[in-house]
C-alpha cells in the first residue's frame, strides 16, 4: 500500500511543495498532508483506507457533502453532450437566473472560473465605474491572489499598503489600503482623509480566512454608508459566505445591501466555478455591453453550471439553513463545554453553516491581530489529535470549519467524544 507520506515524497519532485494551493501541505502541522481517494457524505476516506469526519468539504463547496448524488446526477446527464463549446448556452441564463432570484441586490451577474477571478474582475469594475484607482480591504481578509487584493496590513488606519508577496509590484500595491476588521473608526478616518480617491471597500462580510469572525453589529451597516457618502462601490465577497451563512448569504444574513457580490466555491457544486454580480448600472459597464472588458475561455462551462444549478436547486428546499446553523451550534457549544471540562481555553464562534475554534482566553475574536495572538501550538496538537481520531479539520489556525447536511447527530457526539479524549491531553 503507498502511503501519504510516500506519496507527497513523490508529489514534491514536481509539484511546489507537492501541492496545487498552499494551504493543503498541512505547514506548520509537523506532518505530511492526508492523501484522499474518495469521499462520500461527511466522510473522506485517505489512501491507506482510513475515514474521516470532514469539516473541510473542500473548503466551503460541498454543504450537502460530499458526491452528491443530485450533484453528480446533473454532471452525468450532460456528460455526453460535450465538455465544452465556447457558444452561449441556455444553461448559463438558468444560472443566472438562479443567482438573480435568490440574492435580489444582483440584477446581472457574469460568471467566471474561481473566487479570485470573481473578486479581481469586481475591483476592475469599481475602479473603471468610479474612475479612482484605491481599494479599501481589512487586515486578515483574503480575497484571491490577484495582484491588488494581495497586500498586507500596515499599522494604523491609513498607512498604506505594501506587497505581501515578491512579484506585486509596489507601484500597485500603494493603492490598496489595509484597514483593521471591525473597525468602522479607522474606516471613516480613512475616508475622510482619501474619500474622493477611493474606488470601493471590498470585505469578507463573516471574515473566513483568520478563522471564523463574524462582523460587529453595525459594521457593515456602517461600510454602507461611507460608500454612499462618498460614492464609492461596496463589494461583498461573499466567495465563502454565499449561500452558506444564509441562503442569500451574509446580506441577506444582515440585511446590508452591496453594489457588487463575488461569488465562488458553493455556486460551482464543486466545479472551478466564480461569479461577480450585482446592480444593472455598474453590470451594464462590463464588456461587451460597456467597456470595462473582462473574459474567459471556460466561463460558464456547462458541466459546471450543472454541478452549481443541482446544488443551489437542493438547498434553497425550506429550512436547509436552519438546520444547518443547529448542526453548528451543537457541534460549538459541544466543543466549549467539554473544552471547559478540560480546563482548555477555548471559544467558538459561528455564522449559519461556517465556524471557527479559538484557542484563546479572550472572549471574542473580533480582528487579525486578536486571531493571531490565539494560542497556534494548542490548535496543532489539537489538530493533530483530532486527525488520528478521524476528524478532519483545517490544518490551520486561521481557516474557518464548514458543515455539511450530511453530518448527522452521530457524527457530531462522534466528533465531541474525540475532541474530549484529544482535549483531556492538551493541558499536559
Ligand atoms: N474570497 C474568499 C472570501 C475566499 O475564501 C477565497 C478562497 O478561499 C477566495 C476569494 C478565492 O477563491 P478561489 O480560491 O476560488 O480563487
Amino acid at each position: 500500500m503507498t502511503t501519504s507520506a510516500q506519496l507527497f515524497e513523490q508529489a514534491c519532485r514536481h509539484i511546489p511543495g507537492g501541492v496545487n494551493s498552499p494551504v493543503r501541505a498541512f505547514k506548520g502541522m509537523e506532518r505530511a498532508p492526508v492523501f484522499i481517494e474518495r469521499a462520500q457524505g461527511a466522510y473522506l476516506y485517505d489512501v491507506e483506507g482510513q475515514r474521516y469526519i470532514d469539516y473541510v468539504g473542500s473548503w466551503g463547496p460541498l454543504i450537502t457533502g460530499h458526491a452528491d448524488p443530485d450533484v453528480l446526477g446533473a454532471v452525468r446527464d450532460r456528460l455526453d453532450d460535450g465538455l465544452s463549446f465556447g457558444t452561449p448556452t441556455a444553461i448559463e441564463t438558468r444560472m443566472a437566473e438562479l443567482i438573480c432570484d435568490i440574492m435580489p441586490s444582483i440584477d446581472m451577474v457574469r460568471m467566471v472560473n474561481s473566487g479570485t477571478e470573481a473578486t479581481m474582475s469586481a475591483i476592475r469594475l469599481a475602479r473603471g465605474h468610479t474612475g479612482r484607482d484605491k481599494i479599501v480591504k481589512f487586515e486578515g481578509n483574503y480575497h484571491g491572489h490577484s495582484d491588488s487584493l494581495l497586500v498586507k496590513a500596515g499599522s494604523g488606519a491609513l498607512t498604506h499598503g505594501e506587497p505581501s508577496s515578491p512579484g506585486v509590484p509596489a507601484s500597485l500595491a500603494e493603492h490598496t489600503v489595509t484597514l483593521p476588521y471591525n473597525d468602522l473608526d479607522a474606516v471613516r478616518a480613512c475616508f475622510a482623509e482619501l474619500g474622493d480617491e477611493i474606488a470601493g471597500i471590498i470585505v469578507e462580510p463573516v471574515a473566513g480566512n483568520m478563522n471564523c469572525i463574524p462582523p460587529q453589529p453595525d459594521f457593515l451597516k456602517g461600510l454602507r454608508e461611507v460608500c454612499d457618502a462618498h460614492g464609492s462601490v461596496l463589494i461583498f465577497d461573499e466567495v465563502m459566505t454565499g449561500f452558506r451563512v444564509a441562503l442569500g448569504g451574509a446580506q441577506a444574513h444582515f440585511g446590508v445591501t452591496p453594489d457588487l457580490t463575488c461569488l465562488g466555491k458553493i455556486v460551482g457544486g464543486g466545479m472551478p466555478v466564480g461569479a461577480f454580480g450585482g446592480t444593472r448600472e455598474l453590470m451594464e459597464q462590463v464588456s461587451p455591453l460597456g467597456p470595462i472588458y473582462q473574459a474567459g475561455t471556460l466561463a460558464g462551462n456547462p458541466l459546471a453550471m450543472a454541478a452549481g444549478i443541482a446544488l443551489l436547486e437542493k438547498i434553497r428546499e425550506p429550512g436547509f439553513h436552519d438546520a444547518l446553523g443547529e448542526r453548528v451550534a451543537t457541534l460549538c457549544d459541544g466543543l466549549e463545554a467539554r473544552a471547559e471540562a478540560a480546563g482548555v481555553d477555548l471559544i467558538t464562534q459561528r455564522a449559519g453553516g461556517m465556524f471557527g475554534v479559538f484557542f484563546t482566553a479572550q472572549r471574542r475574536v473580533d480582528n487579525f491581530a486578536q486571531a493571531t495572538a490565539c494560542d497556534a501550538d494548542t490548535f496543532r496538537r489539537f489538530f493533530l489529535g483530532m486527525l488520528e481520531e478521524g476528524v478532519y479539520l483545517a490544518p490551520s489556525p486561521f481557516e474557518a470549519g464548514f458543515m455539511s447536511s450530511a453530518h448527522t447527530a452521530a457524527d457530531i457526539q462522534t466528533t465531541l467524544d474525540a475532541a474530549e479524549r484529544v482535549l483531556a491531553t492538551l493541558g499536559q
